[in-house]
């Protein structure tokens, strides 16, 4: 493909390149994630600037050729400045869009993961809800949107949906089961995990459905609900045990992110 395109995206990465240059990850609504060189982007009066900054949602022009594009032009763009002023939004920010280029790929349909990124900026700049919370909300929602979504809305045995007090999420599997039906199962219930390590989670009702509906609601209310120190405490470890099994290779900016002493 050859010539002028128009996408909407965020940048998710932004890297300079010789002495003037910039080479930025887009993740577009209409190509998925593409790479992208923006020349002259740091020279001091170009259009391209602002364009090529992290987190930048905007209507980017690009011009396609072979395999490679080139930024051209940028409008409407919402740069989200209010993240880049907060060290520790910042980190989660970036935390964000690296997990995003891990679970986003060129030419797939990514329209999902820039709805998801847009909603966890401007929760990150509202600060309604801890951000802790928004991060495991956005990692969650993030893996849904990448086809593994953990189900959560039936125990894996008996089926039942309804009036279970407590279940067991099986972490490498990805189902839940009621208690009754793990305990049928030949397990006591001393063999509920209870450290970090573990990967079978003892989660109450509140936490389940916190997970479902992470996993389904509408993005105008992902981030729009508090939970109890005690019941982020379970979902931190539930969301954060199952992430690890997808997400096969050490991410830097979770080192920054787990520096800020948040975590359970
Ligand atoms: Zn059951």
């Amino acid at each position: 493909m050859t010539g002028e395109i128009k996408l909407t995206g965020i940048v998710l990465g932004s890297v300079p390149m010789g002495d003037y240059d910039r080479r930025v990850s887009l993740l577009t609504v209409e190509k998925g994630r593409i790479s992208a060189f923006a020349k002259g982007a740091r020279r001091p009066m170009s259009a391209l600037r602002a364009a090529s900054r992290l987190f930048t949602y905007a209507n980017f022009t690009v011009y396609a050729w072979r395999d490679s594009y080139s930024v051209t032009n940028c409008e409407n763009a919402i740069y989200f400045d209010e993240i880049t002023m907060d060290p520790e939004k910042t980190y989660y920010g970036m935390y964000f869009c690296e997990l995003l280029e891990y679970f986003t790929r060129e030419n797939s349909d990514e329209k999902e993961q820039v709805k998801l990124l847009f909603t966890a900026l401007k929760a990150l700049i509202k600060g309604h809800i801890p951000l802790p919370l928004i991060r495991r909300i956005f990692e969650l929602r993030a893996l849904a949107n990448y086809g593994e979504a953990p189900n959560v809305f039936e125990c894996s045995v008996c089926r039942k949906k309804e009036d279970v007090k407590e279940w067991v999420f099986d972490v490498n599997r990805g189902v839940i089961s009621c208690a009754d039906c793990y305990r049928a199962g030949g397990h006591a219930d001393n063999a509920y995990g209870s450290s970090q390590n573990s990967d079978i989670i003892r989660i109450s009702e509140t936490v389940r459905y916190t997970m479902h509906y992470i996993i389904t609601s509408q993005y105008k209310a992902l981030f729009s609900f508090n939970l109890t120190p005690e019941v982020l405490k379970v979902l931190e470890r539930a969301v954060g045990q199952y992430l690890k099994i997808h997400v096969d290779k050490p991410l830097k900016t979770l080192e920054l992110v787990e520096t800020l002493g948040y975590n359970v």
